[in-house]
């Protein structure tokens, strides 16, 4: 285990990566020693925003750190990554992880020969509202799940399978511990050139179903979660961070802060429908991530969202997209 800080870098400070850098500067065991983007002017305002060195090598500041964001285009995933890891860097890669799942494979392989990590930046499995989930006992037999965002130019390089709703594969593979079994889906392209709306259904070898919708054609942006299983139900609005859960049980008043019950049959004493809204910690997911990408690192925490699992989600992403590609032509 480490107890010294950790020296860190951002590499890519754009949009998302500029926020990298704002946050590494807020955590006490990470030691931000500077940021490399190829955009030079974009490098210097972001260094002198936060006070941060700027390097105009990439390899000058690999010399230097533990570790990296790489906060780069998806494109430029792999070639970044693989360029870190064989300078024996720790790597937190946002999402999703690279472009085709032979990269992706290619990444882990290397980190596992060079014993570095690879963490990605799938940010919801970090929300607080899904995190309130895990003092339940989760075993789902059906999950719905609705991204629907706005058309912004913003991410519409990519699918909507890729840009939106691998994050919710990334949030149901970590739901339901089974293999998937099968796959059916559709789509459609609205407003890009690109699948702009995209429904799946997923079968798991345990019959888990779900049910995942992801659309950047909406009014309105929604990104709910709803968890069925026996005597459970589930919804979780990861916008606006509210969890509530509906459950079966014996006890008219043993549900937890300030629930309420209901008799499950008007005749019924013995089964009541207890409703919970269990507290919610109100932390900044990305700075949740990037402090446990260092912790990890230091050896005090195990990554919450592996190389392995941004891998997988890539896996069902691709599938789903080439299913829906097939089904347009
Ligand atoms: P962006 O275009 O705003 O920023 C990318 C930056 O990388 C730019 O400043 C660019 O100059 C720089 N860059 C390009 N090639 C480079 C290279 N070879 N070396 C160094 N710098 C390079 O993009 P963004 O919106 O910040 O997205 C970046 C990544 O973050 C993408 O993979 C995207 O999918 C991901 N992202 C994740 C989330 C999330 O919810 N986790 C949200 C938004 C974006």
């Amino acid at each position: 285990m480490i107890n010294e800080p950790i020296n860190i870098g951002v590499i890519g400070v754009g949009h998302l990566g500029q926020h990298h850098v704002k946050h590494y500067n807020k955590i006490r065991n990470a030691n931000l020693i500077g940021i490399f983007d190829v955009d030079s002017n974009r490098a210097a305002k972001i260094g002198k925003k936060y006070d941060v060195p700027v390097f105009e090598n990439v390899e000058d500041l690999l010399n230097k750190v533990d570790g990296v964001s790489i906060v780069t285009p998806t494109p430029n995933h792999s070639e970044m990554a693989k360029l870190c890891i064989k300078h024996n860097k720790h790597v937190f890669i946002e999402k999703p992880i690279t472009v085709t799942l032979e990269e992706a494979d290619e990444l882990l392989k290397l980190s596992k020969d060079k014993k570095t990590i690879i963490q990605v930046g799938h940010i919801e499995r970090l929300n607080p509202a899904l995190i309130a989930l895990n003092t339940y006992r989760i075993a789902p037999k059906f999950i719905e799940i609705h991204r629907l965002a706005p058309y912004t130019s913003r991410g519409t390089d990519v699918p909507v399978v890729l840009d939106k709703m691998i994050h919710d594969i990334d949030i149901l593979l970590s739901l339901v511990k089974s293999p998937v079994d099968k796959i059916q889906a559709t789509g459609l392209s609205i407003l890009t050139d690109s699948v702009d709306i995209a429904h799946a259904r997923i079968r798991f070898e345990n019959s888990t179903v779900a049910s995942i919708t992801s659309s950047r054609v909406a009014k309105d942006e929604v990104r709910k979660v709803k968890v069925f299983q026996k005597n459970l139900y589930a919804t979780i609005d990861l916008l606006l961070g509210l969890t509530e859960i509906y459950k079966i049980t014996g006890k008219k008043d043993s549900g937890r802060g300030g629930a309420m019950t209901v008799p499950l049959q008007n005749d019924s004493n013995e089964k009541f429908i207890v409703y919970e809204k269990p507290s919610i910690i109100k932390d900044d997911p990305l700075q949740m991530e990037l402090a446990n990408f260092i912790n990890s690192i230091q050896g005090k925490e195990a990554p919450i969202v592996t190389g392995k699992a941004g891998r997988d989600a890539l896996e069902v992403a691709i599938q789903i997209q080439n299913m829906i590609i097939q089904d347009i032509h």
